[in-house]
């Protein structure tokens, strides 16, 4: 008989038809008259309960379903008495997959902690928390390729191996064939790459940006969707070492078209996860966060606050809060100063734009003011900085003027130099780090626990 998932389990027609489940127990209570088994197929939140009449089955029958076990039960679906359920199946036929030897099985107790589960990645998705979490990420990542489909937008692809530092960060995973136990040296016992793959030194990208700049002055608006490396070694609840990263770059669009779009961009997306992964996160608003939906709902129904960063500065400085660390006009806003001004201050995100130059990377627009970029950081409760973007530097004596005040190899740069060479125009784009978005959509607070497997210092187990 074909299997009907649980999620479509739960359809009124469907009452009093025979129907075929296959999934994951639960939990197994009863007595020798009856038990209940709940079951999950990962589909949705929800369990389906099935009632087995004791006097059609024997207890050696049942013995084998204990929680995580995989079975297959055929039965009718009926109407159920129990609270909080609408429909249960009472079994006619059961089938066990495979057993969960509840000796040894991790999760056979309920309400391990998170820390707990991220030991055992390997099975939490198992869980309701993680599966309402990879659920609503999975809707989330459909969420961002609609609204740019729908605005014209082209996916494009940029590589994951690259020989450039687009930062100028250098906190890079390095890619070689070269022999790590033998590294060929030349005669200034520098590396020799020549016997590399690439015959260059190569890296795994921190962002595509610089490609998408190529994309975006040919095809008009592009957006990339993939993973980005950061050998950066810091340890925080908000960083990984390898994150995912939708970074849209739009020809002819300003700074404020740039603000609009990331604001228009980062509601459709939080609107659509509420409207089509509601279950899950009314699940995980009641068990780890009361607040999260109204949370969600107050961010989507505001405008966003936009203000200069030195009025950002004098704001934090008036503020009369003791900092970790100092503020002052031509800082690095730390995550502390970013919350207080979207928590304390407005109470409502702020995008937050022309940062000193000082602060920001080489390729942002430069102000006429000499001393300021047209940056913009989105900064959100809870989180701090959810997107970093800028219009870009259109004009190239500009670009090269400030590509060599900072030292930036330039033999690496040629190809990006030609956008400004051959039919250069005001544009602009932003990145939005995919994994803030689902900590911030989900309530999560830990970075780790919203992708199915974390990288981090010292971690790339499973
Ligand atoms: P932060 O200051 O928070 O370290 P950043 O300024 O280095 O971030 P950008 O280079 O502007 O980050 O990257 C764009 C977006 O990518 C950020 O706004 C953030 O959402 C996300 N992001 C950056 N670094 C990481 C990381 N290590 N792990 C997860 N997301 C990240
Ligand atoms: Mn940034």
């Amino acid at each position: 008989m074909k299997r009907t998932k649980i999620v479509d389990i739960f359809d009124p027609a469907l009452i009093g038809s025979e129907v075929c489940v296959k999934g994951w127990v639960r939990t197994r209570r009863g007595n020798k008259h009856v038990q209940f088994v709940a079951l999950n197929d990962g589909s949705t939140i929800k369990n389906i309960q099935i009632v087995f009449d004791m006097a059609k089955f024997d207890d050696e029958q049942l013995k084998p379903i204990t929680t995580g076990a995989a079975i297959c039960v055929t039965g009718r679906l009926v109407e159920s008495m129990g609270k909080g359920q609408s429909a249960e199946i009472q079994a006619d036929k059961l089938e066990i997959y495979g057993t969960a030897d509840p000796e040894v099985y991790p999760l056979q107790k309920k309400g391990h902690t998170l820390e707990f589960l991220r030991e055992k990645a390997h099975l939490r998705m198992r869980t309701n928390t993680f599966g309402a979490v990879f659920r609503v990420r999975s809707v989330l990542a459909y969420a961002i390729h609609k609204f740019f489909n729908e605005r014209g937008f082209f996916y494009l692809h940029t590589p994951l191996i690259t020989e450039s530092d687009c930062e100028g960060a250098g906190a890079m995973f390095q890619v070689t064939t070269l022999p790590l136990k033998e590294i060929p040296k030349d005669e200034n016992g520098e590396v020799d790459y020549t016997g590399d793959f690439f015959g260059k030194q190569t890296a795994l990208t921190v962002s595509g940006q610089l490609e998408g700049e190529l994309g975006a002055t040919a095809l008009g608006g592009i957006y990339t969707f993939g993973p980005t490396f950061r050998a950066e070694n810091s340890n925080t609840p908000r960083h990984l070492a390898e994150f995912w990263m939708i970074e849209p770059e739009v020809a002819f669009n300003d700074i404020t078209d740039n603000m609009d779009l990331a604001e228009d961009f980062i509601k459709y997306c939080i609107r659509y996860a509420l409207d089509n992964a509601r279950d899950d996160i009314q699940f995980l608003n009641d068990m780890y966060d009361k607040d999260l939906i109204e949370r969600l709902e107050n961010v989507i129904s505001q405008e966003f606050v936009r203000l200069p960063y030195t009025e950002g500065v004098k704001i934090l400085e008036q503020s009369g809060k003791k900092f970790e660390f100092p503020v002052y006009w031509g800082a690095d806003l730390q995550s502390e100063h970013e919350r207080y001004l979207v928590e304390e201050h407005f109470k409502r995100p702020v995008i937050l734009t022309d940062y000193p130059k000082e602060i920001k990377a080489f390729y942002m627009k430069q102000n006429e003011d000499g001393k300021t970029v047209r940056a913009m950081d989105v900064l959100f409760p809870k989180i701090g900085e959810i997107i970093g973007g800028s219009e870009r530097e259109e004009n190239y004596d500009k670009l090269l003027q400030r590509i060599e005040e900072l030292n930036i190899p330039m033999k690496d740069m040629w190809w990006y130099l030609d956008t400004r060479r051959f039919g250069t125009v005001p544009h602009s784009g932003f990145g939005l780090g995919f994994e803030r978005l689902i900590l911030f959509v989900t309530g999560m607070t830990n970075i780790r626990d919203v992708i199915p497997f974390p990288r981090t210092p010292n971690n790339a187990e499973f």
